[in-house]
């Protein structure tokens, strides 16, 4: 019995692999490193954990309105509008299972088989995953020599009669960089003048290390707002990746195909978790996320110090999510003891056998010569699993 097509155009998530062969290695007693997670090693903002309880105490237990409550739809309005600068009513706002469900009604809603979307390389793994799932085709911009960012004028070489969109991400998964203002006011120009869709996925928009300062574009360029679905999560900002909880900000239009899409997929998002989400909202004094950064901030200095230690290695400019992307191109078709490092994969591999250290091998991201590491893990285990790392890489030669 044979499958549908649709099911051989995608491939697993490559971060899962790595992410899954650690754990298992670690479960089985090895002392392993696991810098390939996803997602802050902290538990839940009490906010959220103390209202989840009471919303199921109070029974919260039945179907929620397609794109979620009022009330929590209303709340997000009210704050990205502040945000943005820029008035949202609640029904330019739709809840969803997680960001992931959100770019997904988005891809399904936006784009049509044959359609062309733009998406800087390396990107977060699912995106091109969706537009293809949606039929269109990614059009990828390779942005390792520009600093990790999508320059407006490779925006521009790439655009077709057939482009319909692009997506952005920032600060960005998997690099922690975190786009310039100046170019995306060009970027917003130029999808202005083209008329394409900007998807700009924001999920790491709270998590900023010290200088760095995110933006996205409807904040500097007010005209986009009617052609960008902005992107956001409670995921990461309130460390909850388990309770599935999101969000679409894109004109009234969108929002509603988005409804009635979602509608026939999976109906609302957790209703827990959206009072949950509210109460997070309404009662937010933003000390939750100011000692994450703070954590994240201590261990980043910990682990810069410790990259500079790395031959031959490079650094994505590190400020925002929790990622370090090292380009390792140096090392490729260079030897560790007599083995051959033929590719990032076989490094990745190496590097876990030799040193029990685990990382998510580039080109899951499309990009053959990077090395994911997220440094949301204990401070002494982002120090000891450099270490190992540097004594790695270095042996690489
Ligand atoms: N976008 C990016 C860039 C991400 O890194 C992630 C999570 N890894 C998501 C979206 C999905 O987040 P959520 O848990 O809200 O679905």
């Amino acid at each position: 019995m044979i499958l549908a097509d649709r099911t051989t155009t995608i491939a697993p998530p490559g971060t899962s692999a790595m992410r899954e062969l650690a754990n298992d290695l670690k479960r089985s007693g090895v002392n392993v490193i696991n810098f390939a997670a996803g997602e802050l090693d902290c538990d839940a903002s009490d906010l959220m954990k103390i209202a989840a309880k009471l919303a199921v105490d109070e029974g919260c237990n039945k179907y929620t309105p397609t794109l979620g409550i009022k009330k929590l739809r209303e709340q997000i309005a009210a704050q990205v509008s502040t945000r943005c600068g820029v008035p949202y009513s609640a029904d330019e706002i739709g809840i969803t299972a997680g960001a992931k469900q959100a770019l997904y009604n988005a891809a399904m809603v936006l784009f049509n088989p044959g359609d062309e979307v733009v998406i800087p390389r390396p990107y977060w793994v699912t995106f091109p995953a969706q537009v293809r799932l949606a039929g269109a085709k990614p059009v990828f911009v390779d942005t390792v020599r520009t600093g990790y960012q999508l320059l407006s004028a490779d925006l521009e070489r790439a655009l077709s009669p057939d482009t319909k969109g692009v997506i952005i991400n920032s600060p960005n998964n998997p690099t922690g960089v975190i786009y310039q203002p100046d170019e995306l006011r060009r970027i917003s120009q130029i999808a202005l003048e083209r008329k394409i869709w900007i998807i700009f996925d924001e999920c790491y928009s709270d998590l900023v290390r010290a200088g760095g300062t995110h933006r996205n574009v409807v904040q500097l360029a007010e005209e986009t707002k009617g052609q960008t679905i902005l992107i956001n999560s409670f995921s990461k900002s309130y460390a909850v990746t388990g309770w599935r909880i999101g969000y679409a900000c894109g004109p009234k239009h969108v929002v509603s195909a988005m409804e009635t899409f979602q509608g026939h997929t999976t109906s609302n998002a957790c209703t827990i978790s959206q009072h949950a989400a509210l109460a997070a909202l309404r009662q937010d004094d933003g000390r939750f996320i100011r000692d994450v950064n703070a954590v994240l901030e201590q261990r980043l200095r910990i682990a810069m110090r410790i990259v500079g230690s790395m031959n031959e290695i490079t650094c994505a400019p590190a400020n925002g999510a929790f990622y370090l992307f090292l380009n390792v191109a140096q090392k490729l078709g260079k030897a560790y003891r007599g083995q051959q490092i033929s590719d990032v994969g076989k490094l990745c591999e190496l590097m876990l056998r030799e040193v029990k250290v685990a990382a998510v091998p580039g080109d899951a991201f499309g990009d053959p010569t990077g090395l994911r590491v997220s440094y949301a893990i204990e401070t002494s285990q982002v120090e000891e699993g450099l270490q190992r790392m540097s004594l790695f890489l270095n042996n690489i030669v």
